[in-house]
């Protein structure tokens, strides 16, 4: 089988722009999604991410980290952890705010979601300032996860959000400079 090419991938993502709102760029990755083999090599790189460890959980970052996450989990044989936008986990939760470029977000981990010492890899499709990432972690932190890697398709290193994710060991399959 072919190896998974990064050039492939980056060559599908679709630039949306002024979407949601003026001067946003967006990366679409549904042209990803739909294609089956493109699909299977983002996961197969993101798996790479956590090369050398064996994954308890995969946790993935509302929305389209769940995707990715989803499919990461049970390439590795791990479980699937949700991180959540503020009240949609129906059970006992713990909270992180962070600041976004107006405002404010919160994120939510279940209570139980992780037990002390499970090894966890954090996926999400796009790192861009690493608030929200930055802000998982805490959570994670916060249950005595261990964090063997965190893995992105797409980081935007333009906007430093590596440097708020600690010393944790960060994979990105496309960087945009
Ligand atoms: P941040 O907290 O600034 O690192 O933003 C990361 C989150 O926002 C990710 O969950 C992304 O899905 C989303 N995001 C931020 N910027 C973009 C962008 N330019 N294109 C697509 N998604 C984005």
């Amino acid at each position: 089988m072919a190896m998974p090419s990064a050039d492939s991938l980056r060559a599908a993502i679709r630039d949306v722009v002024d979407f949601p709102k003026p001067g946003i760029v967006f990366k679409d990755i549904t042209p990803i999604l739909a294609d089956a083999a493109l699909f299977h090599d983002a996961i197969t790189l993101l798996c790479d991410a956590a090369a050398g460890h064996t994954i308890d959980k995969v946790v993935g970052i509302d929305a389209r980290g769940f995707i990715f996450a989803a499919a990461v989990a049970d390439r590795l044989g791990a479980g699937f952890v949700p991180v959540r936008k503020k009240g949609k986990l129906p059970w006992k939760t713990r909270q992180v705010a962070y600041s976004l470029e107006y405002g404010e977000s919160v994120v939510e981990l279940h209570d139980d979601a992780v037990a002390p010492g499970e090894s966890v890899l954090l996926v999400d499709d796009l790192l861009a300032t690493g608030g929200t990432a930055g802000a998982a972690l805490e959570l994670l932190d916060g249950l005595g996860a261990k964090v063997a890697g965190v893995a992105f398709l797409i980081e935007l290193a333009f906007l430093g959000g590596r440097e708020k994710l600690g010393a944790h060991r960060i994979e990105s399959i496309l960087i945009y400079d």
